[in-house]
């Protein structure tokens, strides 16, 4: 009775999209044979994962959350999943997410929203947002049905999550992990990375899930370091950077608090802090929602009627009203937003205003971060303005949604491995996160410093 409480409470966080606990059990099969014939194990060997819907899985439905790739069930397994299997992880299911990982609260996804397991302690008995896009993972590891799960992160949706639920979660450097076989959203900032309640945890899982890829273009040729062996606390030496424009106005008081709190943890695993100044930060937010909708309106242009998923074909239509039929009926509103925000600014006639400005910005944000890793090994800010807000506050408002980004996305648009790990309880309970940032390729910095604050 206990067991099926347990699980029916487990359901209703709707953070699985469909379960697959037979793939996990036959991963758990398979290491106990390979450990009884004294084969060697792998680095996940019978750990049971939660996949997000955006990976492809071969046999198992993917979705990306939307109604327009219902029932489309890929021939193909994508590549980080595919490593993840050979290093002995078990699939319990595909996790849920806002729609085409569009979203700060997985609200938008076409199979409903996901509840944070988290509440207040006021009283205040809202359901909270697990956050996005990789609310499924953070919601499914925060109530502890998966010890880690995969997570991308286009523009924050693997660190934003990680800090609304208590839980550690790494972007690594763009390249490090193949993104053949994830649904596209915005090519150039897509990046895969783990999801789990510790920093250690997530060196492993990541050790599994990045590598060089020849399928994917974009993918870095270098070898994957043993980042769990290498693990190291102490910060004698290092110099973490504090970026004066992420003290802006109207940030909560809780979060100026916690991010001082990190920087004593810091000070006393030896290191020195320093200012460092990102003089572009506030044209990142506006950069990141002209570059990620621009590409993102490419990218789904693929959603035709024909070659996945849906098709809405109605009678005696022709092909152009097949098309629109199909995308009108299988893409929810936030997706449709994208998709017009994007094709605005790639237009003829506005392109330069908006999407070659947009990209000169990223270009200096970039140079931002190159000229503060002269002066420092790693960069501490916030991960979120604010801790997980309620289910519903802010559906009616995408720019508030999109505020909500503001601290993540700068990491994204210059493709740097950037943390967030949790650094205690607000006034109400709720969990904070800190976000580490480092120079490109230095995952393990980023990691040691995520250990001394955990
Ligand atoms: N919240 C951001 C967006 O909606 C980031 C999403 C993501 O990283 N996938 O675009």
């Amino acid at each position: 009775e206990a067991f099926n409480a347990a699980v029916a409470e487990a359901a209703q966080l709707n953070a699985f999209i469909v379960t697959t606990p037979d793939a996990a059990l036959d991963a758990a099969r398979a290491v106990d044979a390979d450990r009884a014939a004294g084969k060697p194990l792998g680095k996940m060997a019978g750990v049971p994962i939660g996949m997000k819907d955006l990976f492809a899985t071969k046999g198992v439905q993917t979705t990306a959350a939307s109604h327009i790739l219902e029932g489309f069930t890929p021939q193909y397994e994508s590549t980080v999943s595919q490593k993840l299997w050979d290093a002995g992880a078990g699939m319990l299911g595909k996790l849920n997410l806002d729609q085409f990982a569009m979203g700060s609260s997985n609200e938008t996804s076409y199979f409903g929203n996901v509840i944070s397991p988290w509440r207040r302690n006021d009283g205040g008995n809202a359901p909270l947002a697990p956050g996005g896009s990789s609310g499924g993972s953070s919601a499914a590891i925060a109530a502890r049905l998966c010890p880690a799960a995969t997570g991308t992160d286009t523009g924050g949706s693997i660190r934003q999550p990680a800090a609304f639920t208590g839980i550690s979660g790494i972007k690594p450097t763009y390249g490090r992990c193949s993104r053949w076989g994830i649904v596209a959203f915005a090519s150039s900032l897509d990046q895969a990375g783990p999801m789990a309640r510790s920093v250690e945890d997530c060196a492993i899982m990541l050790e599994a899930m990045a590598g060089f890829d020849p399928k994917d273009s974009t993918s870095l040729d270098l070898p994957v370091p043993d980042w769990s062996a290498a693990l190291n606390a102490d910060l004698r030496g290092k110099k973490v950077g504090i970026p004066r424009e992420y003290r802006m106005d109207g940030t909560d008081p809780e979060i100026l608090a916690s991010w001082d709190a990190g920087i004593a943890w810091l000070k006393d695993a030896g290191a020195e802090v320093v200012e460092v100044s990102l003089p572009h930060t506030k044209y990142a937010l506006p950069a990141y929602y002209i570059v990620a909708p621009a590409e993102a309106s490419s990218n789904l242009a693929r959603y035709d009627g024909v070659r996945y998923g849906l098709r809405d074909l109605p009678d005696g239509a022709g092909l152009q009203d097949m098309y629109a039929a199909t995308r009108a009926a299988g893409f929810g509103p936030e997706v449709k937003r994208r998709i017009m925000l994007g094709t605005y600014v790639l237009s003829a006639g506005f392109y330069d205003a908006y999407y070659t400005q947009a990209m000169k910005l990223r270009t200096l944000i970039q140079r931002d971060f190159t000229e503060a890793f002269k002066t420092c090994d790693v960069i501490l800010a916030p991960t979120t303005p604010t801790a997980a807000f309620a289910l519903g506050e802010k559906t009616e408002d995408p720019l508030a949604m999109y505020l909500n980004d503001v601290f993540s996305v700068p990491a994204s648009l210059a493709g740097l491995p950037a943390m967030s790990v949790p650094a205690g309880l607000n006034k109400d309970g709720l969990p904070l996160g800190l976000q580490i940032i480092g120079p490109a390729f230095d995952e393990q910095g980023v990691l040691n410093a995520g250990l001394a604050i955990e």
